[in-house]
């Protein structure tokens, strides 16, 4: 249990039986959600209290790494959560927007073969708290951001390490915790969760919160292309999830993202860009494109940019919206769960 599992109620009624007044738990809880503060920064709290919280309900957060690419505009922080989770936590600064991107797990099982994260396995789920102190602990490298971006975390999206949907409740608690007026106040809206395609969290997830945004890992427009980069296609074919984005949509009336990673040879036919049009002009999603980041010792490579400019001239001879991202932070290994990797693999004294 870390501090920031707990909600302002709860951390109400621990301190009040350490015999505080309610007030100290509105301010404790306000320093460490408005403020980022860590408990020796919280000057305006008793010190013996702050001590007793550090003992019984420590922040559980630990910074190991920082590291900046794109002139200081994407940081990098790789954070040990409760002291045995090492996750990495991303920070994208744009003119208007700065965006911060979360992990769900440590770890993750759907085994996608192009992604790094996915050839670990899944070490361990994240607790709400360990979810939303990425978030707190990315606002606190925000300050370090350049002038010509925003010094706040304005986006969250769940793009780190691990399946979201996996790990259901602790994700829609830190969903609830980022959004907490009392707290971080977050907009639902400006939260993003990305799914492998979990088909039962997609058709829960707007009885929870009708405002998140959904971003769907595509990646294949055909159940046999799909199966084969994104395993768990064969638990929930892409029929049934196109169906459960459509419902998604016809709920919360808001537009799906598409992701979907450009793989030479692999996913940039004419013919998957063809496929791919239909679905997306069928749910009225946008596309999000995205050049493979090659994983170390991975056999596939990003498409050409020649391919990439022709597949996006077939998506948009459909009528579909789409975006080619670009590739921030390649040079800090800030993508796709690449920071872990090479953490554990200096861990094991390898080059
Ligand atoms: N499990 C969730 C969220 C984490 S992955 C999901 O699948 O959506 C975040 C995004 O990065 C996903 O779209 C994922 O497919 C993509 N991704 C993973 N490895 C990648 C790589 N090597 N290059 C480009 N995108 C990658």
């Amino acid at each position: 249990m870390i501090v920031y599992d707990l909600s302002l109620d709860q951390l109400t009624e621990r301190l009040v039986s350490w015999g505080h007044p309610p007030y100290r738990a509105r301010q404790v809880y306000g320093q460490l959600w408005r403020r980022s503060a860590t408990y020796a920064e919280m000057t305006d709290v008793p010190a013996a209290l702050r001590e007793r919280l550090a003992e019984e309900l420590p922040l559980g957060v630990e910074l190991l790494d920082e590291r900046t690419a794109d002139r200081g505009a994407t940081r990098k922080v790789l954070l040990r959560l409760g002291g045995r989770h090492i996750i990495e936590t991303v920070l994208m600064g744009y003119p208007t927007r700065v965006t911060a991107c979360v992990s769900a797990q440590s770890g993750c099982a759907m085994d996608c073969s192009f992604c790094a994260t996915g050839q670990m396995g899944l070490f361990n789920n994240l607790s709400v708290g360990e979810i939303a102190a990425q978030v707190v602990w990315a606002r606190r490298a925000a300050s370090r951001l350049p002038p010509s971006t925003p010094r706040r975390i304005t986006n969250v999206v769940f793009m780190g390490m691990g399946e979201p949907f996996a790990n259901e409740r602790p994700t829609l608690g830190a969903v609830a915790r980022l959004t907490d007026p009392h707290g971080m106040r977050l907009g639902s809206r400006h939260i993003t969760i990305s799914t492998v395609g979990v088909v039962p969290g997609i058709r829960r997830l707007p009885d929870a919160n009708d405002q998140v945004r959904l971003a769907v890992s595509l990646h294949a427009a055909d159940e046999e292309l799909r199966s084969e980069l994104v395993p768990a296609n064969r638990l929930w074919p892409l029929d049934q999830l196109v169906d459960a984005i459509a419902g998604w949509r016809a709920r919360t009336h808001h537009r799906p993202s598409i992701e979907w990673a450009m793989i030479r040879d692999v996913n940039d036919s004419d013919d998957q860009a063809e496929k791919l049009a239909r679905i997306a002009f069928e749910l009225h999603a946008h596309v999000n494109l995205i050049p493979l980041n090659p994983t170390p010792g991975g056999p596939m490579q990003p498409s050409t940019p020649e391919r990439i400019r022709a597949f996006v001239g077939l998506l948009e001879r459909g009528k579909v919206n789409v975006t080619v991202r670009d590739t921030r932070g390649r040079e800090i290994e800030a993508a796709c769960g690449q920071l872990r990797w090479e953490h554990d693999r200096a861990m094991a004294g390898q080059p």
